[in-house]
């Protein structure tokens, strides 16, 4: 084997958008210098962009043929299958490797934290959003769409992904890669009427002009706006430009006549939920009309309650702590300066600085933890370049039987998805870890 006593090892934790714009800083910053191993809990690579991206906008999981590149390279790898925490640990990684980047995301659900959460039918985006587009974890979830009200918590793009894909028809799904089982349960689905629920107002909203838009140019459903929920026209003139234009959407949808459509989808302003009512299963909502001070939502005692057959609270994420790597419990995320943990611990993405931004946000992200990485070499606080990398864990492995996918095996899952595909869908997505083990051959 080759040794270059100038080589730097370096083990990436999640292979979702901040693994793989990492990966692709690393192997610019140090060329032939480097080898990066991305880890991976799952058998299959991209993280968010499988699992979270909404399944009707393919265009933007497109992004994944870039880190295609940077995977198919000799000095970076795949290493699939393999959960830091159970199969390897952070001290053997820290051993191991020069630096170890955390880029783990945020895949746990924030707390809503309100009386009767845990009645039926009550879900977090994560797990919602993970049953449609095929997570492994929540294959399973089985949300009862029977009944006619949909209540979605929050309003960021989540809370808009969730509504969107809830109001779609068969035909608006065709050509997304939603799951064969949730494409089926939407097909049978009764609800008639989605409630977006916000506790604050319409220029709090964290929801993106062109991600909103889509509500507007939907089939069979049309988005609902109270004219008198939204503040004067001149007040707009304060809110960045990217806020203005959603809020201008608002008032175009608020200006929408009537519409007969099978499914309106409701704008509810300063409405903050504060129980769930029902019997084992959840049937209604009850929420509290606010106020901004501040610009924070003020519960002003007036309380009403909503039909609620089904709940999904769109409200946000958090990091799942690792042993021995300190959290910062209220941001949930890990604590972090810049993205330095500890010497020889990074973090990157939403695992640094919490659930915001685009999938773009990630670049610069990337980029910017491997200058620190350099740094940190170039100063000494790495230590001599004398890691094992690879070779190292290739050995641990093969002591304790782990059973890797690699990249190449991923290709292969890919082409089993890509033949079992529906009728003019790109893919359909294995739901268990098994069966994606099983088909790499
Ligand atoms: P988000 O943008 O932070 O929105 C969260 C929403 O939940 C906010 O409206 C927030 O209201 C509300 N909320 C938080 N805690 C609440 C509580 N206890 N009760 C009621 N409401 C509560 O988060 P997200 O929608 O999960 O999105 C995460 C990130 O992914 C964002 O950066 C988003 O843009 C990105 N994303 C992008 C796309 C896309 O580009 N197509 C798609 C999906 C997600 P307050 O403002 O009052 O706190």
């Amino acid at each position: 084997m080759l040794f270059r006593s100038s080589m730097r090892h370096i083990a990436i934790i999640g292979s979702g958008p901040a693994g793989y714009y990492t990966a692709e800083a690393a192997q610019k910053a140090f060329e032939d210098d480097v080898n990066v191993d991305i880890f991976d809990v799952m058998p299959v690579p991209y993280g968010l962009i499988r699992t979270g991206v909404a399944p009707d906008h393919q265009s933007i999981k497109g992004v994944s043929r870039r880190y295609e590149k940077v995977a198919m390279t000799d000095n970076v790898r795949f290493v699939g299958n393999v959960m830091v925490g159970r199969d390897v640990s952070m001290d053997e990684l820290r051993g191991l490797y020069d630096a170890v980047i955390l880029a783990t995301g945020a895949p746990n659900d924030r707390d809503l934290g309100i009386s009767g959460q845990e009645l039926g039918n009550v879900f977090g985006s994560a797990a919602f959003v993970g049953w449609y587009n095929g997570h492994p974890h929540f294959a399973d979830l089985d949300p009862d769409l029977s009944g006619k009200t949909a209540v979605v918590i929050g309003m960021g793009n989540v809370a808009l992904d969730v509504a969107r894909i809830m109001a779609k028809t068969q035909s608006e799904l065709a050509g997304s890669d939603i799951v064969a089982h949730a494409f089926d349960a939407l097909r049978d689905s009764n609800i008639k009427r989605i409630v977006i629920l916000g506790r604050r107002g319409p220029h709090q909203i964290m929801m993106t002009p062109k991600e909103l838009g889509e509500l507007g140019n939907l089939e069979r459903a049309s988005p609902i706006v109270r004219s008198g929920d939204l503040p004067d026209p001149d007040d707009d003139a304060i809110l960045e430009p990217g806020l203005r234009k959603s809020v201008n959407l608002l008032r175009q949808f608020a200006a929408i006549e009537d519409e007969d459509r099978a499914i309106k989808v409701e704008f509810a302003f300063f409405a903050q939920p504060i129980a769930l009512h029902g019997e084992g299963k959840v049937e209604e909502i009850e929420i509290e009309r606010t106020e901004l001070v501040k610009g924070r939502a003020q519960g002003t005692g007036q309380v009403a309650r909503l039909p609620a057959d089904i709940v999904v609270s769109c409200i946000g994420y958090r990091t799942v702590a690792i042993d021995g790597v300190p959290f910062d419990e209220r941001a949930g995320r890990f604590a972090n300066d810049e993205g330095r943990i500890l010497p020889g611990i990074y973090c990157v993405g939403w695992a640094r600085r919490g659930p915001s931004g685009t999938i773009g946000t990630n670049r610069p992200d990337g980029y910017a933890i491997i200058d620190l990485v350099a740094a940190d070499i170039a100063n000494g606080a790495l230590g001599a370049a004398n890691k094992r990398g690879r070779a190292g864990f290739d050995e641990l492995a093969e002591i304790r039987g782990l059973d890797i996918v690699t990249f190449r095996d991923w290709k292969r899952i890919e082409e089993a998805e890509e033949k079992a595909a529906r009728e003019g869908a790109p893919r359909e997505k294995f739901t268990d870890i098994d069966a994606m083990i099983q088909a790499r051959g």
